[in-house]
């Protein structure tokens, strides 16, 4: 009966589109694309194929997408002030493993952050990083700060003298210390990488830190988490030689994909250019956001982690919920009154399954028009589940009622223009 599955299919789709419809979206690493991007999506470019680069593809019938990519790629470079960029990576890890492939020998040595530290999965040894076999150093961490331990840092790199020092995190509450390391990486001779996945919207929008201007090499990144564009990835360069960036471009294609995904390449291409106009309203106010939900939460009993550095500089906090019954158990909570986040290990924890924390983002709260005010409003639908423990059900109607009010995407391009065939067509 495959109609039968189709509709089945098609119909929980319709069910998840409603039920976020009636949510808090909290997760730190997801966002909503701006009508105008989505409806890429759905373009004749996503049934297309092309490989290699702008005016050297392999495949005819590229005439628009080259004019869409060499757009991208413009809008990259100037979006970010970066000499380098490439739209084709079609994912964060992907990225990841186009810089592994162009920079890192089976055996090299990379310095990085531990899982238990925040960073992401394919930075770990059972992640892309041990699948090319380096030999993979961890930095040592100041759990209170929440950030590299600075001295130790130097010391580690004098040491082990890696081919590439790589920063970056899942959890990324502050800036690394790139420009006390700025002389160690000179001696030791290293690449620079950051991972920024997390963070490249609020980077777009001038907030967070300015890693090409602070001596990075090489930016890797998902498009889709601040930085509110299709899931997709990209690179960005600045002061790499002409052979180092035809190397990353090998690594892209042919190493790491093929075709790389035209219509997510067209909905980033978009993204960039609304971030050019928006980015830097929405970067801020993202900010503002998530220490002002740090705040409120704090002030409703709820420990937020680095409460005395104001809890982060990024759009995302870190929460203990130990005493409330641990990470698993609170996210399930509020996933039963509709608000969604993830439990999150935080730096003294060993099981990544029973964490002790929670991790919340207020990106996707900004996007849709929300502001200092509503995060008190947010914080107290928490501290209502986790510390009061109040049946989530009954904060589920609140929360319904509440996110009424906030149904349109903000910091995009205006979604009256007829060109918005796509909501006509999902509708
Ligand atoms: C999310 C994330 C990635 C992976 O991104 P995908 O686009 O999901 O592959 C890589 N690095 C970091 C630091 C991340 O947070």
């Amino acid at each position: 009966m495959t109609v039968e599955d189709a509709k089945y299919i098609r119909e929980k789709v319709m069910a998840h589109n409603k039920w976020f419809e009636e949510c808090i979206p909290m997760i730190a690493s997801e966002n909503l694309m701006s009508p105008l991007a989505k409806e890429m999506l759905i373009s004749d470019f996503a049934d297309r194929y092309a490989e290699g680069l702008p005016g050297k593809r392999y495949y005819q019938g590229n005439i628009y997408v080259d004019q869409v990519e060499i757009k991208a790629l413009e809008l990259a470079k100037k979006v970010f002030n970066a000499d380098f960029a490439d739209v084709r990576p079609i994912s964060g890890t992907v990225a990841n493993m186009a810089v592994l492939f162009a920079f890192a020998n089976p055996g090299d040595t990379i310095t990085t952050c531990a899982l238990a530290q925040g960073a992401h999965i394919s930075t770990c040894e059972f992640g892309a990083f041990g699948q090319r076999s380096v030999n993979s150093v961890n930095y040592p961490f100041d759990e209170e700060n929440m950030n590299l331990d600075v001295d130790g840092t130097i010391k580690l790199l004098k040491q082990v003298k890696p081919k590439v020092a790589q920063f970056g995190l899942s959890v990324f509450l502050f800036p690394p210390p790139l420009k006390e390391l700025q002389d160690t990486f000179n001696e030791v001779g290293c690449l620079v990488w950051e991972d920024c996945a997390h963070v490249l919207g609020l980077i777009a929008g001038g907030q967070f830190h300015d890693p090409l201007r602070e001596g990075v090499n090489i930016v890797s990144s998902s498009t889709h988490k601040t930085f509110p564009g299709p899931n997709h990835g990209m690179l960005l360069g600045q002061n790499l030689t002409e052979e180092q960036e035809k190397k990353l471009q090998k690594a892209v294609f042919p190493g790491v994909t093929s075709s790389h995904h035209l219509h997510a390449m067209a909905a980033l291409a978009i993204t960039l250019a609304e971030m050019d106009v928006y980015g830097k309203e929405y970067a801020a106010q993202a900010c503002k956001n998530s220490r002002a939900l740090g705040q409120a939460l704090y002030e409703l009993g709820v420990p937020v982690l680095c409460e005395k550095q104001g809890f982060t500089r990024s759009h995302a906090i870190a929460v203990d919920v130990a005493q409330f019954g641990g990470g698993l158990e609170c996210a399930k909570l509020l996933e039963d009154a509709n608000i969604i986040c993830n439990k999150n290990m935080l730096p003294r924890d060993t099981s990544s399954v029973r964490p002790s924390g929670l991790r919340l983002g207020s990106q996707e709260m900004t996007r849709l028009g929300m502001k200092e005010t509503e995060m008190k409003q947010v914080a107290e639908f928490i501290a209502r589940v986790v510390v009061k423990k109040e049946d989530p059900a009954k904060v589920k109607e609140d929360v319904k009622d509440f996110k009424r009010q906030f149904s349109t995407i903000q910091y995009c391009f205006n979604a009256d223009e007829p060109a918005y065939a796509y909501h006509k067509l999902v509708q």
